[in-house]
């Protein structure tokens, strides 16, 4: 049965074309599905019944089952689905500082989605790689994703994506790309490109392809270390495309885009937190125009012998930035009750 979610709103006026139904359909099913949350076609009832049974002969609607739900005491929420195959994926809704305006109680909300189920990308302080790739997932279920956070979130609205749960946007690009189009489309989820976020561990051609979009959406990268030798001990996909040729490519980019670029730092105790790996990651960056470091205390994770920094250390890494210039956000950590870290929940759930 094919999922209607792989098709964008003029395929779906075609389909009804061809089901002898008038196209203008299409808008209010994408309205019921996108917009009202409805996952079941018997519920659209604006339609006749004898197109609705016809739809549900046609499509499926949702390709993904909700498997778990935890949520913490700061409002952060972990869902872990399962795909037809069997495979698992994860994704967060978090919540935002930030109240939406003149909507009194009401707050926003991020999620955080899957672009696959595993990853290849082996990075030494994630749980992501630990069990290894297992495939990409397809456009309907990226949307899946955003279609059960949506409906998740209580007492606010979900008005941020970031491509930060497991596996590697940039190698799953046209899926991905085609999944932020239907995010960001008015007659699908309608969230604004700038509050979509694509995090990439540094794959120059994907770089090089989202610079030539038509899409504001933000691009993150994953730096963790400003030396070849640590980088590639930490995240191997640096042999491959190494530090100088990364940062040259981000020149270009926001040359071309005139966007800024965040370059995410996870501070890990012992590896990557001392002042001389601050000054290296100065040098690294002075000189690029546009761009913002995220720094994001690490996840503890025993597997992994992965521990944050002290407080004063992470302070003092992140002055030693904003003195030299950078501009600087330090990540709050949320969701640590619920294992809200990368990968952590589909790895218990496996090793159950
Ligand atoms: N492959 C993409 C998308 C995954 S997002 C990329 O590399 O950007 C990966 C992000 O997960 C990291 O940038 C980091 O923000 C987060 N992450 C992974 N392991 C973590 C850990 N142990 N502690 C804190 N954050 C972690």
């Amino acid at each position: 049965m094919q999922d209607i979610k792989e098709l964008d709103l003029k395929g779906l006026e075609e389909r009804l074309l061809f089901l002898g139904a008038p196209k203008y359909h299409a808008r209010s099913i994408f309205d019921w599905i996108y917009r009202k949350g409805v996952s079941d076609f018997g519920k659209m009832s604006n339609l006749s019944a004898s197109l609705r049974k016809e739809l549900a002969e046609e499509f499926k609607i949702l390709g993904i089952r909700e498997l778990s739900r935890q949520e913490s005491a700061d409002k952060t929420a972990k869902f872990l689905f399962r795909l037809e195959d069997s495979n698992l994926v994860e994704a967060v809704i978090i919540p935002m500082k930030r109240r939406l305006q003149g909507s009194g109680d009401s707050r926003s909300f991020t999620g955080c989605i899957s672009s696959q189920a595993g990853c290849k990308f082996a990075c030494g302080f994630c749980a992501s790689g630990m069990k290894g790739f297992r495939r990409n997932l397809t456009r309907g279920e990226i949307l899946d994703q955003v279609f059960y956070l949506k409906n998740g979130v209580s007492g606010g609205n979900l008005t941020n994506i970031v491509f930060m749960g497991t596996g590697e946007p940039f190698d799953n690009y046209d899926n991905v790309l085609s999944a932020v189009r239907l995010i960001n489309s008015p007659s699908g989820f309608n969230i604004g490109a700038r509050r979509i976020t694509i995090s990439t561990c540094g794959i120059i051609p994907g770089i090089e392809k989202l610079a030539k979009e038509d899409l504001q959406v933000e691009l993150s990268i994953s730096l963790h270390a400003a030396d070849d030798k640590l980088r590639s001990k930490l995240m191997p996909v640096n042999k491959k495309y190494p530090l100088a040729d990364l940062i040259r490519c981000c020149r270009e980019y926001i040359a071309k885009t005139n966007r800024q670029v965040t370059f995410e730092y996870i501070l890990i105790k012992d590896i990557n937190s001392d002042p001389a790996s601050a000054r290296r990651l100065v040098s690294l960056l002075k000189g690029l125009r546009l761009a913002k470091v995220n720094l994001i205390p690490a996840n503890f994770l025993p597997e992994l012998k992965i521990e944050s920094p002290e407080r004063l250390q992470v302070n003092f890494f992140k002055e030693c930035l904003t003195e030299a210039g950078l501009e600087v956000t330090l990540r709050k950590e949320r969701g640590q009750d619920i294992d809200a870290a990368c990968g952590q929940l589909r790895l218990k759930y496996e090793n159950c």
